[in-house]
């Protein structure tokens, strides 16, 4: 789901263009599902069903052997989440849940909802739990007051009010592919319902064209029309150009000031480049801009026969190859962990990145590259 906050583009206005990871996501999406369902249902999915299926997943082009792994990680969470209710709990895998109750929708919008990839239900818990494939470039998605995570145990909780009794509200999101990638948080019934309410009132001010438009990174990054929402341009333009006319320089401060609130951008024109473009092609008229054909680039037909006419005509092969080594991380992945640790672990170094701007919430060490009193009298001696 889009950043929650006062406005909705109607999901049918704008396409969606979620590229490789996006469906990356979903092909591991896909397979972690299988397993739960092999693992929570095993007696309508079993193991030759799940065989079969993981198998058929494995055809995709975007298939990745680590996938087996990412998700087996997922299932031992939830497997592990389950076991902590003091009976089985009921168990919904990949569950569609409504949200009409909270986010009512125009009569010619899609209805709100979302697809909640695990809820476990028993002993007056609600957990809702989460699998995120992808690496966000913020890091961990944390699951503290976290809105999209709300919205499915709203939905939820919607769902099975009837049946069972809510007292607590867990919500936990999986990421697998990071290192610290679990994050846990846990809310009253009475917190999430508040929750509701004010997603209920910016709905409704929403609906009535009331609200108020926030563009900001995080908010914007997945929504269908941050390429073409004009209160999105308008911010950005701001931004850009019209910073002001005074010639003095800025100071830090204020430079640390631009830099955060200019953070969207970059992002923004690509993302608006890539609508114009979209247009161009399907030939409608951007004034002033027009789509052209990038550079070419040369390729053989038929590259074997290329190259044995050169070798017939006295090139040498050791002219026509490059012998390159594998990076270290190929190297890891041919010889396995264990071996790679065992024979060559001793060699690697860890070579430091290059320095890069960071925001302050960044949880890496702040670097200088001011010689430190330590390091000055280390070299004096
Ligand atoms: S681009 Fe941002 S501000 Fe515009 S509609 Fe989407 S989320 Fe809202």
């Amino acid at each position: 789901m889009d950043g929650l906050h006062s406005q909705r583009p109607s999901g049918r206005q704008f396409p969606d263009t979620a590229g490789t990871s996006a469906a990356e996501g979903t092909l591991a999406h896909e397979l972690a599902e299988l397993k739960a369902r092999n693992y929570f249902y095993s007696v309508e999915f079993g193991k030759r069903k799940l065989t079969a299926a993981i198998k058929k997943l494995k055809e995709q082009e975007l298939w990745d052997d680590k996938m087996m792994g990412y998700t087996d990680d997922y299932l031992d969470y939830i497997k592990s989440a389950a076991m902590k209710f003091k009976s089985s709990p009921y168990v919904a895998i990949e569950k569609h849940v409504d949200l009409d109750t909270y986010i009512p929708h125009l009569p010619d919008e899609d209805r709100a909802g979302g697809t909640a990839d695990c809820i476990l239900i028993g002993g007056n818990v609600l957990h809702v739990i989460d699998f995120k494939y992808g690496k966000s470039p913020d890091g961990r998605v944390n699951a503290e007051w976290n809105p999209q995570m709300l919205i499915y145990a709203l939905g939820a909780y919607e769902a099975y009010r009837l049946l069972y009794t809510v007292e607590a509200v867990r919500l936990s999101i999986v990421q697998p592919r990071l290192s610290d990638g679990i994050s846990e948080w846990e809310c009253t019934l009475d917190e999430l319902l508040q929750f509701g309410r004010f997603v209920k009132e910016r709905a409704d001010l929403a609906i009535k064209g009331e609200g108020e438009f926030t563009p900001a990174p995080k908010t914007c990054r997945y929504c269908r029309a941050r390429g073409r929402c004009e209160a999105r341009a308008k911010k950005n333009v701001e931004l850009a150009f019209l910073v002001g006319t005074d010639p003095k320089l800025l100071s830090n401060e204020e430079l640390g000031q631009y830099l955060l609130k200019g953070r969207d951008v970059a992002k923004w024109l690509s993302d608006a480049q890539d609508v114009a473009l979209a247009d161009c092609l399907a030939g409608k008229e951007v004034p002033g801009w027009k789509a052209v054909e990038g550079r070419g680039s040369r390729d053989w037909t038929d590259m074997d026969q290329a190259f044995a006419k050169l070798t017939e005509n006295g090139i040498s092969d050791t002219i026509l190859w490059e012998r390159k080594p594998l990076s270290l991380a190929q190297v890891e992945k041919v010889v396995g962990k264990k071996d790679f640790q065992e024979l060559v672990g001793e060699l690697v170094i860890m070579k430091p990145g290059k320095p890069a701007l960071a925001e302050e919430s960044d949880k890496r060490e702040a670097i200088t590259n001011k010689v430190t009193a330590a390091e000055a009298f280390k070299e004096e001696n």
